[in-house]
């Protein structure tokens, strides 16, 4: 908390409340950074004997005078006349949040409340929340309205994807992998809907790019065609990067974030194409078989860029979604280099070909007894796509573990903190 009574200049009388960042010692001054509401103010103490007990971590007030200059952060610094400890530091903490050196991931997980302490981490979560933000606001401004879904569910909504079950009384839920059937819904009644909420997944597998609970924005239009949802999400990835780097370019800098290729027009590939690419650069993929980790890496170094695979064959493919003839779909997913962002497509709408592709998938019909309503009241042709906010982040800022840009990342083998 900083107050300064009067026009930022020197000799204006200022107080300020925070946690010390760093402390420099001379031999007769001292300069302390201090945070305050996570932007960083130059404290100059000309009396060390004032410091006593102050160090690193601790929360402190200060009261003194503003004086200009370009040296810090913000333009300006506090000559501090007095200082008072307000919260000490009890224990030396497991690592220095302004070490040039990292600590292991796990231990900075582990105390994560400490490591969301450091810059890097100030300015990360600070452009995570523009990004939400930036995502929430072109939405809004294309129509959309904004809804929230049931997270505790009764059956799987999409089958495959592995469910957290939990008990409900005295039945078993589970946890929503997505808002999928919800928001096909919701476009009966509200044509076009989006949610920005957590998805839950069971996802066995340690990697970099999986977690077991992540943020979606998931977007859902009746009367959208495939081309109208690629080419929505093109314009809402361009409005994203061009709010973020407008908004928050210095953090960005700060944080090393790559300048991404952003091309004009998103390059359209089939699946089958891909396949062809690849069998002739020595990858050898059936028709109806999903692209691996190699392959993606594989094909994405070569397009480097964003891309989206179309036509998707109907067996890698949900219930839900529209085919296109007997073999693939009318579906896609959005692609940075190897990294998925999002996947989407047109929705089936005709109850019967909904209840068969049930059947096919092996779903019991009972589960779906609600979900097949509305599709006897005059459901619009639909369709959207969920897109992972985190995946989103990593591709931004350049992380290389999705762990990063989560403020309390859950995984196969962590639910602490
Ligand atoms: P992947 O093939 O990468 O495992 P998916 O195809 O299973 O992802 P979808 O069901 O298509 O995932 O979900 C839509 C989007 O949600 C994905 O494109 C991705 O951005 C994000 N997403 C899905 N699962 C996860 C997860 N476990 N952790 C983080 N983000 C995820
Ligand atoms: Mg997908």
């Amino acid at each position: 908390m900083l107050k300064i009574y009067g026009k930022v200049e020197d000799g204006t009388k200022a107080e300020i409340m925070g946690w010390v960042l760093s402390i420099r010692e001379q031999k007769t001054l001292a300069f302390i950074i201090i945070v305050d509401n996570r932007k960083q103010v130059q404290l100059v103490v000309n009396d060390i004997k004032l410091l006593n007990h102050v160090r690193q971590n601790a929360v402190i007030s200060a009261s003194g005078t503003v004086k200009k200059t370009t040296q810090a952060p913000g333009g300006f610094e506090i000559h501090v006349n007095e200082l008072r400890l307000i919260s000490k530091v009890k224990k030396e903490p497991p690592f220095n949040i302004m070490a040039k050196e990292l600590p292991s991931i796990d231990l900075r997980l582990d105390n994560r409340a400490l490591d969301l302490r450091r810059p890097y981490n100030l300015d990360l979560f600070n452009i995570r929340a523009t990004l939400i933000r930036s995502m929430r606001e072109h939405l809004y401004s294309n129509g959309f309205l904004e809804v929230n879904t049931p997270k505790i569910i009764a059956s799987a909504s999409e089958g495959g994807a592995a469910l957290f079950p939990l008990m409900y009384y005295d039945k078993q839920a589970f946890l929503a992998q997505s808002p999928q059937l919800y928001k096909e819904e919701l476009t009966m009644p509200f044509e076009k809907v989006f949610e920005i909420g957590p998805i839950f997944r069971a996802e066995p597998s340690r990697t970099l790019k999986h977690l077991s609970e992540s943020v979606s924005l998931d977007v859902e239009a009746a009367f959208f065609t495939n081309e109208d949802l690629m080419n929505l999400i093109e314009g809402l990835v361009k409005d994203l990067l061009s709010d973020i780097w407008e908004s928050s370019s210095d953090l960005l800098m700060r944080i090393k974030a790559p300048k991404l290729n952003l091309p004009e027009r998103f390059n359209r590939f089939t699946y089958g194409k891909i396949i062809d690419w690849l069998s002739e650069n020595g990858r050898k993929i059936n028709f109806g078989d999903d692209l691996g980790q190699k392959d993606l890496e594989l094909f994405g170094s070569h397009i480097n860029d964003f891309y989206f695979i179309t036509e998707w064959p109907i067996k890698l493919k949900p219930f839900y979604i529209q085919p296109k003839d007997s073999e693939v779909t009318l579906s896609f997913d959005l692609m940075y280099r190897e990294l998925e962002l999002s996947s989407g497509g047109e929705r089936v709408h005709d109850p019967s070909i909904l209840r068969k592709n049930l059947k096919g998938a092996g779903l019991p019909l009972k589960s779906f007894r609600h979900h097949l309503i509305p599709y006897y009241y005059g459901m619009p042709p639909h369709g959207g796509f969920g897109m992972g906010v985190e995946r989103f982040l990593m591709t931004v800022t350049g992380a290389d573990n999705i762990r990063e840009v989560s403020l309390y990342p859950r995984d196969v083998r962590r639910l602490t903190p």
